[in-house]
């Protein structure tokens, strides 16, 4: 059988995760990456990203996803940030509705720093908090598909659909990258 190395992999995508702050974006990734959930609400300055491999149709696909580490607060998040981005997961908190609302803002910043054939991901995180819910399922899934973005509810405190969400995400994204190949 053949060694892969921990390093080797096929193709390398970059995938931004943006939103609201506290809708749980930087939790999102760490269960992603390192299946770790924190309570805390870190005001991590700077930009950070973690990575994690997959397989997808038997090839090794390396995220590389990005995490806005408090810059959304202030309004300054950069061209940098979103450079190079071949998918894109937009994070709402299904308990807080202005959240929603500025899924559209979110959508026109990321449109306009991006190539269109972007992969987006529209996230209502929070799924556990079901007595405090604020945006109906539907509302999210019928905006989705007026904007031909992908759409999940998850929930990273109880490992709900995580995996899923940059799973697909990957997978779109492989699907136009070896497309574009052909
Ligand atoms: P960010 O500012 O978007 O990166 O949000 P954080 O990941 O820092 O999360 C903000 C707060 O929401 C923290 O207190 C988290 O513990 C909490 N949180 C994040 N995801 C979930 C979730 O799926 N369910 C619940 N109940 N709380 C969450």
């Amino acid at each position: 059988m053949a060694y892969r190395a921990d390093e080797d992999y096929d193709y390398l995508f970059k995938v931004v995760v943006i939103g609201d702050s506290g809708v749980g974006k930087t939790n999102l990734l760490s269960r992603f990456s390192r299946n770790e959930f924190s309570t805390e609400s870190k005001s991590t300055i700077g930009v950070e990203f973690a990575t994690r491999t997959i397989c997808v149709d038997d090839k090794l696909v390396k995220a590389q996803i990005w995490d806005t580490a408090g810059q959304e607060r202030y309004r300054a998040i950069t061209s940098a940030y979103y450079r190079g981005a071949a998918g894109a997961l937009i994070v709402y908190d299904v308990t807080r509705h202005i959240t929603f609302e500025n899924v559209e803002r979110w959508l026109k910043e990321l449109k306009n720093h991006t190539d269109q054939n972007i992969v987006i991901m529209l996230v209502g995180n929070k799924a556990d908090l079901r007595h405090i819910r604020s945006v109906p399922l539907e509302d999210a899934q019928a905006f989705a598909q007026r904007e031909k973005a992908f759409f999940v509810e998850t929930s990273a405190l109880e490992s709900m659909n995580v995996d899923n969400a940059f799973t697909e995400v990957l997978t779109q994204i492989y699907h136009v990258v070896s497309k574009k190949m052909l």
